[in-house]
């Protein structure tokens, strides 16, 4: 009996939760996280907002830095309407960001400081249309000959951090070097061969120096 009734209280906050979550709201930003990132004031608490249908290039790929000065410029310590439309995988409000009724996320695509992303706002054809114009225009980031999209980037940063995790590498316990297995001071003779541990490159680079001869991965 108190289980049913506890049962039903947590589904009835719950549902408030969920219905309060869609709600929109109007408040000061107080922090730039990044481009497309910033920190909103809500009912005393400052929750952390994406803007919604953009990508804006990632920290280590040019013009980051610019996006999130400008992102800075347009709104840090302004009031925004904030307009939730979901959470993103990491739980993160998504919301459509309007200073003065300017949708912010647009602003950013006018630019040339965002993408428009293609899997967050498959349908949503005006940020499709702003992000074309900014390239024709080659305005800020489209002026690069191939820029590279923030979520190949990503992929391509964790592509790189997986295949360093899995590379193996040959160290012996004389010499402080690490090898390829191909390297041929460890064919030289028997007891090297036998002497040579495999180990994760990630795991040899805090010890060991690469080998000058076969020069593995760094
Ligand atoms: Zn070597």
């Amino acid at each position: 009996m108190r289980k049913a009734a506890l049962l039903f209280l947590l589904s009835a906050a719950v549902l408030f939760a969920a219905d309060s979550a869609n709600k929109s709201w109007v408040n000061n930003v107080m922090r730039i996280v990044d481009g497309e990132t910033i920190v909103v004031m809500h009912d005393g608490v400052p929750e952390t907002v994406r803007l919604f249908g953009i990508d804006c290039p990632d920290d280590g790929q040019p013009y980051a830095d610019e996006a999130r000065n400008y992102t800075t410029i347009l709104v840090l310590n302004r009031s925004v309407d904030v307009q939730p439309v979901g959470k993103d995988t990491g739980g993160k409000t998504v919301a459509r960001v309007y200073k003065e009724g300017k949708d912010v996320s647009q602003l950013l695509l006018e630019a040339g400081l965002a993408w428009w992303s293609r899997k967050d706002a498959p349908s949503d054809q005006k940020l499709k249309e702003i992000e074309q114009q900014a390239r024709a225009a080659q305005r800020r980031m489209w002026v690069q000959p191939n820029p590279v999209a923030p979520w190949d980037y990503r992929q391509e940063q964790a592509r790189k951090r997986g295949t360093e995790q899995e590379e193996t590498v040959y160290v012996t316990r004389v010499e402080g070097t690490y090898h390829r297995a191909s390297c041929p001071l460890l064919r030289r003779s028997v007891i090297n061969v036998l002497s040579a541990v495999p180990m994760s490159l990630v795991d040899a680079k805090v010890k060991y120096k690469p080998c000058e001869v076969c020069n593995p991965p760094r």
